[in-house]
């Protein structure tokens, strides 16, 4: 019988830095006894991605969140998520044989979105935004565990996991929450303060637990936008939206506990 491989996906974008990477990568793994797939195996041990943080989610979603685990090589912008440098490739090979690395588990958002008759799910990554489809302002009712919170007024709001708040969560004011927090938080995008209408107008954060429940006022159930990690959905008469952090996790190779504040002090300062 034929010795079984070890089979790593590569999941690589499109752009020319990230190809040179991934051949680069390729050899180098056979050359370590792996076998690397770049079309996407379910029985790999690894998934690898090449890419910014945009590639990372998207390798995510299109692997429709697997339990195999992740690790990022950046050629992107920013790449938070991908860790990884093209000059590091041999270290983190050595690392990884030698199983000098920690697994992470990343906490997700799921929604269920449901009209009267029907309800459709969804699972995101960094966020889920609740927001108008055209440019008017918005009136949602939000409580917690059945507790009335607000009756929020503005653009929007953004449900953001942990990983998800350095994201479109941090640019609209909400705060950093280390991934090892299971917490879900919700970041109000230009709230509207005034005698008309009174919204939260900071963070607000949720334990692990807890479920959000979101009903748009009646009149807005045909004008809601979900965005998903950045991806736009519309349905029809939108009555009830419940997020919680979701059942399923997904993995993240980590080389060091420091890296996530080495990784924070360098991308955002
Ligand atoms: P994009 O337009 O390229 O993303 C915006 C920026 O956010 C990129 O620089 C991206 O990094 C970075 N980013 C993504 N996830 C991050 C995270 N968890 N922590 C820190 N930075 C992160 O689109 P994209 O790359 O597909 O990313 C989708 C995300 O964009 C959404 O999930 C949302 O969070 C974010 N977004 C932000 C704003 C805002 O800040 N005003 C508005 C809309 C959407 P790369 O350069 O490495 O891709
Ligand atoms: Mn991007």
């Amino acid at each position: 019988m034929a010795l079984n491989k070890r089979v790593v996906n590569i999941i690589s974008n499109r752009n020319y830095e990230s190809r040179k990477t991934s051949e680069i990568l390729v050899s180098k793994l056979r050359k370590s006894g792996f076998e690397p797939s770049v079309t996407y195996d379910e029985k790999a041990e690894l998934n690898i991605c090449i890419g910014g943080d945009g590639a990372f989610l998207r390798a995510v979603h299109r692997s429709k969140f697997p339990s195999i685990p992740f690790v990022g090589i950046n050629t992107g912008h920013l790449g938070f998520f991908q860790e990884i440098t093209p000059d590091g490739i041999d270290t983190f090979i050595q690392r990884y044989i030698s199983g000098d690395y920690n697994i992470d588990e990343i906490f997700l958002v799921s929604a269920s979105i449901c009209s009267d008759e029907k309800c459709y799910y969804q699972t995101a990554i960094n966020e889920i935004v609740i927001k108008g489809i055209a440019s008017k302002i918005i009136h949602l009712d939000v409580s917690i565990d059945n507790n009335h919170l607000e009756k929020f007024s503005g653009d929007g709001l953004i449900i953001s996991t942990p990983v998800g708040s350095t994201a479109y969560n941090y640019s609209a004011g909400g705060s950093i929450i280390h991934p090892s927090i299971k917490a879900l938080q919700i970041t109000p995008i230009s709230p509207i303060i005034s005698n008309a209408y009174r919204s939260l107008p900071n963070s607000t954060i949720i334990p692990g637990d807890s479920v959000i429940k979101i009903n748009p006022e009646r009149r807005y159930m045909n004008s809601i936008l979900i965005v998903n990690d950045g991806y736009e959905y519309k349905y029809k008469d939108i009555s009830t939206i419940d997020l919680t952090i979701s059942k399923k996790t997904i993995y993240k190779l980590n080389f060091s506990k420091d890296m996530y504040w080495e990784n924070l002090k360098n991308k955002f300062l």
